[in-house]
């Protein structure tokens, strides 16, 4: 089974207290696919300019990414550029520029079209709906992130797009944006109204909860003495919580447990170095290790 995903693939620059890059691959869908492709095939549809090259394409290869889905065109990828605070706990967007993802229109490949389970990365709700509508049967899972800016820009086209969406991935401000409540649980109560069944609240190094109709379910951050840049962190536990659940097939209450716990584990790599360094050479062996190592981390005796 495969799983797709539409988003930003971008060149960041990053700087954070222990150092910085000027120029290196990222954007949500390449985060999101190196996370997943441990667990599933993953086809990729986004966008790029005549800067990305076959060196930076080699990043996705040897695994199991497609990228027919991915465009080439002329002009310049996406860039972001972003700082974060001496506690890592805040980021200041320095440069966000579209450039080729500004008339981005995703465009399936054939061999897309019968995809049943998806995530639909943060960008204009619109084009998220745009994807959905090119499949051919109505997919099992979709899963939804989106930001502030579609939040308060276009509330109409996401209230519409998420009337589509089982999983919401969101962060707290987010969440209480959308929703207009500041209590997290019951926020969840009405992002269930709009279409998702359930709702996973990302919160940086406090890990992630997720909350549906019948239960609750939290996950902390892994422990970890170094954190050297959380740039594409929620992504990479989107892809890897998504790659988990696809592997299994099933949806239910303990499927989505593990799958939160392995979307953790996944962003623990990503964040002990910059950029996707560190998540492009993590071996299924110290995946496999960490979730043990969570299991420790999370068991307790009534
Ligand atoms: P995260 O740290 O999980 O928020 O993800 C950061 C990644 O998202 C970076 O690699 C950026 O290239 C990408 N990104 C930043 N802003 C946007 C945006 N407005 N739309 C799409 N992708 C973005």
């Amino acid at each position: 089974m495969s799983l797709l995903v539409v988003g930003s693939v971008a060149f960041d620059a990053i700087e954070t207290p222990f150092g910085r890059v000027d120029r290196t691959l990222g954007g949500a869908a390449s985060y999101f696919s190196l996370a997943a492709s441990h667990f599933v095939p993953v086809r990729l549809v986004g966008i790029v300019g005549e800067d990305f090259t076959q060196k930076d394409e080699a990043i996705f290869q040897g695994r199991k990414i497609d990228l027919t889905g991915l465009e080439h065109v002329a002009g310049k990828s996406f860039f972001w550029s972003g700082r974060y605070s001496q506690n890592m706990n805040e980021r200041t967007t320095l440069a966000t520029e579209l450039n080729v993802f500004a008339a981005f229109q995703p465009t399936l490949p054939a061999t897309y079209l019968d995809s049943q389970y998806i995530f639909l990365g943060n960008i204009d709700p619109t084009l998220q709906r745009s994807v959905l509508k090119q499949i051919r049967r109505k997919p099992k899972v979709v899963g939804l992130d989106t930001m502030n800016f579609w939040i308060d820009g276009t509330p109409a086209e996401l209230r519409e797009t998420l009337k589509h969406v089982q999983i919401l991935t969101i962060n707290d401000d987010e969440t209480r944006q959308l929703t207009g409540e500041h209590n997290l649980f019951r926020a969840a109560r009405h992002v269930f109204k709009m279409g998702p069944k359930t709702l996973i609240i990302k919160r940086g190094e406090h890990g992630a909860v997720m909350v549906h109709k019948d239960f609750v379910f939290s996950v902390p951050a892994f422990p970890l003495e170094e954190v050297h840049d959380p740039t594409g962190a929620g992504d990479t536990f989107a892809g890897g919580f998504m790659g988990y659940l696809t592997s299994k097939g099933r949806i239910n209450e303990q499927t989505l447990r593990s799958a939160m716990v392995y979307g953790s584990v996944l962003a623990s790599f990503t964040v002990e170095r910059f950029g996707v360094e560190r998540l492009a050479t993590v071996k299924r062996k110290e995946i496999v290790a960490r979730a043990r190592q969570f299991a420790r981390l999370t068991s307790f005796k009534l």
